[in-house]
């Protein structure tokens, strides 16, 4: 049974969920998220970005899963800042996904206009058409900042978290700020050899789990909320199952040891990494570090 998280505003969200970055193909998408259903998920993450808006509505649709069980995120992409765009940018994710409203909408990247974008979403929000409002890719520098201008603090970060790029001090700090953080990537992908860490291996073995399963564990212990995806059904099963078990100290030592304090997937930090995240949809490179 997944656990959910109160965020800032007292609305509950499932502490995991299911991720749909880059399934495009939409009937794989549709497909696959109406599997994620039927195994579990309420928690359903895409993004305009993704292109697979109206796979996801499809699927939901088709599911007869009472709407009020479903948590349905989504996100404004960098064109889509500024006052105007994301009110359109708001009509039109939602007319994809077929619903008539969000429970969470996030600011993708910190970049472009993103305070005219806040605005608007802090509108809609008052408005009752979305419950819940975030931000992703924020670095505390630009959190802190959007958390003392906005007159709605941001109820969720979502951010690249792994074992491989763990990430304390922010934690820490979103903590401090009431904002819940959210790990995208939570494997990193794969990438760095994530399934095959010794230590993930030595700590699945003495709970009977996976590697992938200790990744999950590890984050929603901490309170972090996870959103893993696979194509895969028993993969989605396996990553559900992780509610019935426990990490003691130990574990979380070995797991702490991994952190390489550098990201796998996305630096922000980086001039190149913001030109390509700007030109993403024209050329959909998808990590460049
Ligand atoms: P993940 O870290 O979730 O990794 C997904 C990869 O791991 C896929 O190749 C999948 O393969 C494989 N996998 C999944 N489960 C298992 C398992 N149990 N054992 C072995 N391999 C497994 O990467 P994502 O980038 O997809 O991140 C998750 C979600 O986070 C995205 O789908 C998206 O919703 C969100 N996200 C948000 C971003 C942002 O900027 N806000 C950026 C990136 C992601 P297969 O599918 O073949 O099973």
């Amino acid at each position: 049974m997944v656990e959910r998280v109160k965020l800032s505003n007292g609305v509950e969200m499932p502490l995991e969920g299911y991720g749909v970055f880059q399934v495009t193909d939409l009937a794989e998408c549709e497909r696959a998220v109406a599997d994620a259903l039927a195994v579990g998920y309420r928690l359903i993450d895409t993004a305009s970005s993704y292109q697979n808006e109206e796979a996801v509505g499809a699927a939901i649709a088709k599911s007869g899963v009472p709407r009020e069980e479903l948590f349905v995120t989504t996100k404004a992409y960098i064109h889509q800042m500024g006052y105007e765009n994301a009110k359109a940018a708001f009509e039109e994710s939602l007319e994809k996904l077929g619903l008539d409203y969000l429970d969470l909408y996030l600011i993708h990247m910190p970049f472009g206009d993103y305070y005219g974008a806040w605005r608007a979403m802090e509108e809609l929000y008052r408005a009752g058409r979305i419950r819940a409002i975030g931000v992703s890719n924020f670095l505390p520098d630009r959190l802190m900042d959007l958390c003392l201008n906005a007159e709605v603090v941001p109820q969720v970060n979502q951010i690249e978290r792994h074992p491989h790029y763990q990430r304390p001090d922010e934690l820490a700090l979103m903590r401090e700020l009431g904002v819940q953080p959210e790990a995208w990537a939570p494997f990193a992908e794969g990438l760095r050899g994530m399934f095959d860490e010794p230590a993930l291996a030595d700590v699945a073995r003495k709970h009977g789990k996976t590697p992938a399963q200790v990744i999950l564990r590890w984050n929603v212990q901490g309170g972090v909320a996870v959103i893993p995806k696979s194509v895969h059904r028993e993969r989605m099963e396996e990553n559900l199952a992780i509610w019935d078990f426990g990490l003691d100290a130990d574990d979380m030592a070995k797991i702490a040891a991994l952190d390489e304090g550098c990201p796998s997937m996305l630096d922000t930090r980086r001039p190149s990494e913001v030109r390509r995240v700007h030109d993403y949809l024209k050329n959909p490179v998808l990590t460049s570090l």
